[in-house]
């Protein structure tokens, strides 16, 4: 399974979009993996989860092919993770598929993602939208094209809606957890997840250094959820570790979120950083 994580920042990017905060400065004069832009991971070059309005533009920078994509999970319906809009131009106007492409992009999520997802294809609504939408039951596996199979578990984070975090297996077995947005995981999603080995887990760590857990996650927060999926033996010293979405209210720049993450056996996420499971 080849994971590669597009956007990496917390709703606002990083640099934030109206902010002159001494860490936005910084991001912005030494650039690099200090740039950040909204969550979307690309799966294979043909799965998507999450989708915010930076899609577009990272669709560009790393030449990605969004033609091919055949489903999209989304975890909520915050705008730094569905920008549905862009979904109605896939409309036959719009998008010309050859042969290969799949007809239609079916998008799974709450019921606030399938009313922007309407919404977004609307006046394209209909056959001509090329885009169907499925409400995820959570805890209930799902099948998909090209072998996947996912299963949406609950995530503790907007209490006015569901919002979900997805575990993903390709064909061949290999296990992807997509841990954000969320504060440490409810009981009933570290139950289901207990003795499910997972290759690779991408977790929240929105606070930076700073543990939060209720809404977000810090990296304290990660920490104590990693040696709790160590408990349940669903992570070994073989499983990648991951965190992303990151906000300049954390405070630590690339590296420096490198130095506190690495010893204690994290990868620090930056925007095309591709990672093979
Ligand atoms: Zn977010
Ligand atoms: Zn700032
Ligand atoms: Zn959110």
């Amino acid at each position: 399974m080849k994971i590669q994580i597009l956007g990496t920042a917390a709703a606002e990017g990083w640099p934030a979009l109206f902010c002159n905060c001494e860490v936005c400065k910084k991001a912005r004069a030494l650039g690099g993996k200090n740039i950040r832009t909204r969550s979307a991971t690309m799966i294979d070059d043909q799965l998507l989860i999450d989708f915010s309005a930076d899609t577009y533009g990272n669709a560009l920078r790393f030449s990605l092919d969004l033609s091919r994509v055949h489903t999209l999970l989304v975890t909520h319906d915050h705008e730094d993770h569905l920008y549905a809009e862009d979904l109605g131009t896939r409309y036959t106007w719009f998008a010309h598929l050859d042969k290969s492409a799949p007809e239609t992009l079916t998008v799974y999520g709450n019921d606030r993602v399938g009313a922007q997802v309407s919404r977004g294809t609307f006046p394209y609504g209909g056959p001509g939208s090329r885009v169907a939408f499925r409400r995820v039951v959570p805890f209930r596996e799902e099948a998909l094209p090209g072998g996947y199979r996912f299963t949406a578990l609950t995530a503790l984070h907007d209490r006015s809606q569901q919002c979900y975090l997805y575990l993903l297996e390709d064909k061949d077995g290999k296990r992807m957890l997509y841990g954000h947005d969320t504060g440490r995981f409810p009981g009933e999603t570290m139950d289901f997840l207990a003795a499910k080995r997972l290759d690779f887990v991408m977790l929240d760590c929105t606070d930076g250094p700073n543990a939060e857990g209720t809404n977000h996650m810090g990296f304290p927060d990660d920490v104590a959820t990693a040696e709790r999926l160590r408990a349940l033996r669903c992570v070994d010293e073989s499983t990648r570790l991951v965190i992303t979405h990151f906000s300049h209210n954390g405070g630590l720049l690339h590296e420096e979120l490198e130095a506190l993450a690495r010893p204690e056996g994290f990868d620090v996420a930056y925007d095309g950083v591709v990672y093979e499971i």
